[in-house]
């Protein structure tokens, strides 16, 4: 599975590498767990939390221009929209979970399509057609690569893991599937103003069952995201992205400090309403033709996307690129069996390069374009043609 690779080449060549880079540079989730569902919450039983793969930042500041960096941090994992994602469920022993486990993500994949989502979710039987793959080895914890960033691990590795059973927590699931589609921890959000009891929150995770190193508290909890990466809103404590907190952990707002902060089950308005925010429902009017020589000038806000049918009449070559001083990520794909498959795609953003790729198409066929524009220098400085 090839990912949406960034430019490599350019003169901002330092901002522009994301893909290969990252993965050489990730270090594996090593610590023992997730978020609990609500629950288990109640219980009074510790909390398993997730961890994220930890993955540096794309060094994005040196464009100058904060307002470029923002909006490309915004979308710069998130899959264009209409996506079509498969999962497969590894089979071998250490990975495999039981039949209620795959049933409780399968379930917590209908959950996030049931919102109304344009992305969707189909289940596969090999590993190398699946953009998610799905383990359970026990003990490892509960983990998910975020967004685009799954499309970088090797196709016999785990982009997501579930690492105690989680028979009765579909929370835990719909939580980590919310990483795979570009969603990061809410209690991270800078927006949410919590003030932590650092070091009870350290003692708290050093103890099990998470048995997490101050590194791991610091990158999972107690760091806040780049404000660019999160909604944009106010704190949503309500969000399935933020994790259970017992009495004392957050010193402001003050209520926690003697009350558990406890989300509702499941996913919160907002949640839907952000997902729905990069993933609208895609209806057929969304859609145009393109031919070749025939560039469609748009208007777009950041994070637009254009959507094309391509009907080639000739089987050749064909270029495809975007045009004018602009960040955007190009996918094509292709309609087999009536599911469009990945075949292309590029990511120009944080260069000074257009998004462009040449594939070879086939007379009679239909494929699909997606463009989803990031940034632009001037609105409307923005084209798209194939030849
Ligand atoms: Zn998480």
């Amino acid at each position: 599975m090839a990912a949406y690779k960034k430019k490599s080449t350019g003169k901002k060549k330092s901002t522009g590498k994301k893909s290969a880079g990252r993965s050489k540079a990730a270090k594996k989730p090593t610590a023992k767990k997730t978020r609990t569902g609500a629950s288990q919450s109640r219980s009074r039983k510790p909390h398993n939390y997730c961890t994220l793969p930890e993955l540096p930042e794309r060094p994005l500041e040196a464009l100058g221009n904060s307002g470029r960096a923002r909006l490309i941090r915004i979308s710069d994992r998130k899959w264009v929209n209409g996506t079509h994602l498969h999962y497969y469920f590894f089979t071998n022993s250490g990975w495999r979970g039981t039949s209620t486990e795959r049933d409780v993500v399968r379930e917590a994949f209908r959950r996030w399509k049931s919102v109304g989502l344009g992305l969707e979710f189909s289940e596969v039987d090999t590993p190398h057609e699946a953009e998610i793959r799905i383990g359970f080895q026990r003990g490892d914890g509960a983990w998910s690569y975020v967004g685009r960033d799954v499309l970088d691990q090797g196709v016999n590795d785990r982009t997501m893991n579930f690492g105690w059973n989680i028979a009765n927590e579909i929370d835990t699931a719909i939580h980590e599937i919310g990483h795979t589609l570009g969603f990061p921890h809410e209690h991270q959000n800078p927006n949410a103003g919590i003030v932590w009891d650092e070091e009870a929150v350290y003692a708290a995770l050093a103890a099990p069952p998470n048995n997490w190193d101050r590194a791991t508290t610091h990158w999972n909890i107690l760091r806040k995201l780049p404000q660019s990466e999160v909604s944009g809103s106010d704190w949503d404590k309500d969000s399935i992205m933020h994790y259970p907190f017992e009495a004392g952990m957050i010193l402001e707002p003050s209520q926690f400090r003697t009350q558990p902060l406890v989300p509702a089950p499941g996913l919160s308005a907002k949640d839907k309403q952000w997902a729905k925010h990069f993933y609208p429902p895609l209806a057929p009017n969304d859609y145009k033709e393109l031919k070749p020589y025939r560039s469609v000038r748009a208007s777009l806000d950041p994070g637009e996307q254009l959507n094309f049918y391509v009907r080639p009449d000739a089987t050749r070559w064909y270029d495809f690129a975007t045009f004018g001083f602009s960040d955007t990520v190009m996918v094509l794909f292709e309609e087999i069996d009536g599911q469009p498959r990945y075949r292309a795609g590029d990511d120009d953003s944080g260069t000074r390069l257009n998004a462009h790729f040449e594939e070879r198409l086939f007379a009679g066929r239909t494929y699909i374009l997606r463009v989803r524009l990031y940034w632009q220098n001037r609105r409307g400085d923005f084209s798209v043609m194939m030849w």
